[in-house]
C-alpha cells in the first residue's frame, strides 16, 4: 500500500518552508488514496521541545493536512511503546535503533570513532579524490588494541564503513542521481559519543520497518538519500521511491529557517493570515496554481500531478502574503 510520512523536527516553529514540503507531501500521497504516517524527529534532547511538537500538530491541522494513526507493524515490537496519539516520536525508540546497530555490527559495519571536533574538521580537508567534508577514515584504521585502550578513557562514537560502491536512484522530482559512497559521502556517523542516534540511522530505520514506499522532503536532504539507500538495503528494508522537493528561499538567497520566526506559521496565523492563503501562495510557488489566490490544500488533490512541481529552489517574498 502507498504509504508517506512526513517527518519534522520539533526544534522550533513551523515556518513555510517546512509546510511547503508537507503540503507537496499531503498531496502527494493523499492525491492517490495512500496512508500518511507523522513522525517526530526529536532525538537531539539539546534542540527538541515538547511544545514545538504540539505547535506542528496544531499548524498542520490548520493547514487543512491530516494524517493516519501509525499502528506499529507487529513484527515491530520497539514501536509499541513509541506511539502517543497515533504518532512515532524518536526520542521514545532508541532501543530499535541501538538493535538496528546491532545488526550492522555482526556485518562488520561499524566502527568506534573518537575524532575530537577539531580533528574533524582537519580529518574533513579536501584530499586526493574526496569531497570536502568527507571524513578521512582516520579511526576506522586504529587497531583493536588502540580502540580498547581509547574506549577506557572515553566513549566514542560510531561510524558506517561504507562500501567503495555507487548508489544510483531516480528522484521524482531531481531526476537521476549517483553517488559514490567512499568518496562522495565517506564513513558516516551513526551515533554520537553522547548515545544520540544520528537522524541517518533512526529516519532510514523507521521508514524501512514501517514499511514507508515514498519519501517527499527538502531538496537539502538529496545528498543523505544514496548513504540511506545503502543502510536500507544494508539492514533488508524496502527503498521507497524519493521526492525531494525545493526549497523556499528568502529575497537575499537565504534558506528560510526556524529562526525566521517572522514566517512561523503561527505568526502568520497571529496576523490573521488565513490558512487558504499560505496553502494558495505555497501552490503557487510550486507550480501547481497559475496565480497565488486562496485556496483550500483539499481543493488542490484532483489536479496534484508531480510534473508540474518546480525542481529549483524558490523565492518567497513577503509582497506575495
Ligand atoms: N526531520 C527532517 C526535517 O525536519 C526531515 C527528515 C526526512 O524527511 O527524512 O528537515
Amino acid at each position: 500500500m502507498l504509504t508517506g510520512r512526513f517527518a519534522p523536527s520539533p526544534s522550533g516553529h513551523m515556518h513555510l518552508g517546512n509546510a511547503f514540503s508537507a503540503l507537496l507531501c499531503w498531496l502527494s500521497v493523499r492525491s492517490r488514496g495512500g496512508r500518511l504516517l507523522l513522525r517526530m524527529e526529536d532525538l537531539d534532547p539539546a534542540r527538541c521541545r515538547p511544545e514545538y511538537a504540539r505547535a506542528l500538530l496544531d499548524d498542520l491541522a490548520w493547514l487543512g493536512l491530516d494524517w493516519d494513526e501509525y499502528v506499529p507493524p507487529a513484527r515491530d515490537t520497539e514501536a509499541q511503546g513509541a506511539t502517543e496519539g497515533g504518532i512515532l516520536y524518536q526520542s521514545r525508540r532508541s532501543a530499535f535503533y541501538a538493535a538496528q546497530l546491532t545488526r550492522l555490527k555482526a556485518q562488520g559495519l561499524l566502527y568506534p570513532c573518537f575524532c575530537t571536533r577539531a580533528q574533524l574538521h582537519a580529518a574533513s580537508a579536501p584530499q586526493a579524490g574526496a569531497a570536502p567534508g568527507v571524513y578521512n577514515g582516520r579511526c576506522r584504521r586504529l587497531a583493536a588494541r588502540q580502540v580498547a585502550a581509547m574506549l577506557a578513557q572515553r566513549p566514542a562514537a560510531v561510524r558506517a564503513a561504507v562500501p567503495d560502491e555507487v548508489i544510483s536512484f531516480c528522484d521524482g522530482v531531481q531526476g537521476p542521481v549517483r553517488q559514490h559512497l567512499a568518496t562522495e559521502c565517506g564513513d558516516f556517523l551513526l551515533c554520537r559519543s553522547d548515545g544520540v542516534h544520528a537522524y541517518q540511522l533512526a529516519a532510514t530505520a523507521d521508514d524501512g520497518a514501517a514499511g514507508i514506499t515514498e519519501v517527499v522532503r527538502g531538496r537539502d536532504l538529496l545528498d543523505s538519500t544514496p548513504r540511506q539507500i545503502w543502510l536500507l538495503r544494508t539492514l533488508g528494508y524496502a527503498v521507497p521511491q524519493y521526492y525531494h522537493v525545493p526549497l523556499l528561499l528568502a529575497a537575499d538567497g537565504r534558506r528560510l529557517s526556524k529562526r525566521e520566526g517572522d514566517l512561523s506559521l503561527c505568526a502568520l496565523r497571529g496576523r490573521g493570515v488565513q490558512p487558504q492563503a499560505i496553502v494558495g501562495l505555497l501552490a503557487h510557488l510550486a507550480g501547481l496554481c497559475p496565480t497565488p489566490a486562496p485556496v483550500a490544500a483539499r481543493q488542490l488533490l484532483p489536479s496534484f500531478d508531480w510534473s508540474r512541481v518546480h525542481k529549483e529552489n524558490r523565492v518567497f517574498t513577503e509582497g506575495l502574503l
